[in-house]
């Protein structure tokens, strides 16, 4: 098909041409004598990806799954009890891995829409006195339902009664696209991936781990090789690594962050947001509603858009990959026919989004829903988009 196919789930993301030249390279040696040059700086300028200077950054040749895994098998024993919450696909996904490795999980069933549970965590928390609880989790940014929730409201829970458990959070669609704050908010294992905002292919499972969770590591007891915090000490102080790292990805990782750096870390969060408001404005005007239920649980990265009663959101889906060659995500699980998700992260801009929507829009209208009115999402995304537009109109048609 002529032109560049219009990539708008949550995941991969686009990878930009800066990215892509810098992964386009000749195989090199792993061991190289120089290689510790290129490697040390790109350890070091992850940290700030995640707002740390204290924490240390792990890289996998795995996906955000992986870095789950990691996270958890690093840091916690067999029968260990924790906190968790479930309200859409991937923090139910991540309930179920910490169910396999035999941890002895307290889930909350939360409504999907909804996000972390901040208060009746600090119910919990402040109940468990004997401090039996050796880990909380929660899930910055729910992909399946597009749902933000508040890492610093749970942190504040923990607080509260001074609990001491560790702070788990997955950030795989939120870290480099949404603001995250390790040291801030005292998160101990922050995971995330290349995939989503990091502009890479997948291939790489990334987790930050604070000094608690690296001194708990010690004492941790879940059986561990692959994803072994230590053996990634020993190698990786050395500028190498344990076995062979995935160098094409790493390069382009240093030149996502090259990019990411160069647009500034806050200016790539307003960005994301900015998109987000006006994907907000265009399910407003089309008369329809978001799975997140209110404002406060809106996500920057992905918005999950219910389809008018007796339509199949995912045949919004198919319509548009087969007629526009427009890529949307289907609603999965509980939630699967009943919306479809727009993502709107990673290397994107304003007219790129406002293609997505009038993709959207078609292939909304070709299904049958009428009442979608030609034009409008479109529209009131564009108003949106020109009011807050950079630089301002006077400025921008100097000659
Ligand atoms: C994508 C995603 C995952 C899973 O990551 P993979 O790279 O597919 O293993 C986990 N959690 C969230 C919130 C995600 O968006």
């Amino acid at each position: 098909m002529a032109g560049r196919n219009f990539l708008f789930i949550p995941g991969p993301t686009n990878v930009p041409d800066r990215i892509n030249r810098a992964i386009h390279l000749a195989q090199e040696d792993m061991r190289a004598p120089d290689l510790p040059a290129f490697t040390k700086p790109l350890y070091e300028d992850m940290k700030k990806a995640f707002k740390t200077q204290t924490g240390r950054v792990f890289i996998f040749p795995a996906s955000g799954t992986g870095g789950w895994e990691a996270a958890i098998s690093n840091t916690l024993s067999p029968g260990d009890k924790v906190l968790m919450s479930g309200f859409g696909h991937f923090s139910n996904l991540w309930i179920d891995m910490c169910q396999r490795w035999g941890l002895n999980v307290q889930a909350l069933d939360v409504e999907w829409g909804e996000g972390v549970p901040a208060e009746k965590y600090a119910e919990i928390l402040a109940a468990d006195k004997k401090h039996e609880i050796k880990a909380v989790f929660a899930t910055q940014n729910e992909t399946a339902t597009g749902v933000a929730s508040d890492i610093a409201a749970v942190r504040k829970a923990m607080d509260a009664c001074n609990h001491p458990a560790l702070l788990f959070v997955d950030g795989v669609s939120s870290v480099a696209s949404m603001d995250f704050r390790m040291d801030e908010w005292k998160v101990d294992l922050c995971v995330s991936g290349s995939q989503k905002g990091f502009m890479l292919p997948t291939g790489l499972g990334i987790v930050c781990a604070s000094q608690k969770a690296l001194e708990a590591r010690k004492t941790a007891k879940l059986p561990r090789c692959f994803f072994d915090f230590d053996d990634q000490i020993k190698t990786n102080d050395l500028g190498f690594f344990p076995y062979t790292p995935p160098m094409n990805l790493l390069r382009g990782l240093r030149e996502s962050l090259n990019m990411i750096f160069d647009e500034g870390l806050e200016n790539v969060f307003a960005r994301h947001h900015r998109y987000a408001e006006a994907t907000r404005a265009a399910v407003k005007a089309w008369g329809l509603r978001l799975v997140a239920k209110e404002p406060k649980w809106y996500s920057d990265t992905v918005s999950a858009v219910y389809v008018p009663e007796g339509f199949n959101g995912t045949e919004v889906v198919r319509t548009a990959y087969r007629r526009y060659n427009l890529a949307l995500s289907i609603g999965l699980a509980k939630v699967a026919g009943k919306i479809f998700r727009i993502g709107h992260l990673g290397d994107l801009n304003e007219l790129q989004v406002l293609a997505c929507l009038s993709g959207v829009e078609m292939a909304m209208r070709d299904i049958g829903i009428t009442t979608v009115q030609p034009g409008s999402g479109v529209a009131a995304a564009q108003e949106f988009l020109r009011a807050s537009a950079k630089p301002p109109v006077e400025e921008a048609r100097k000659i």
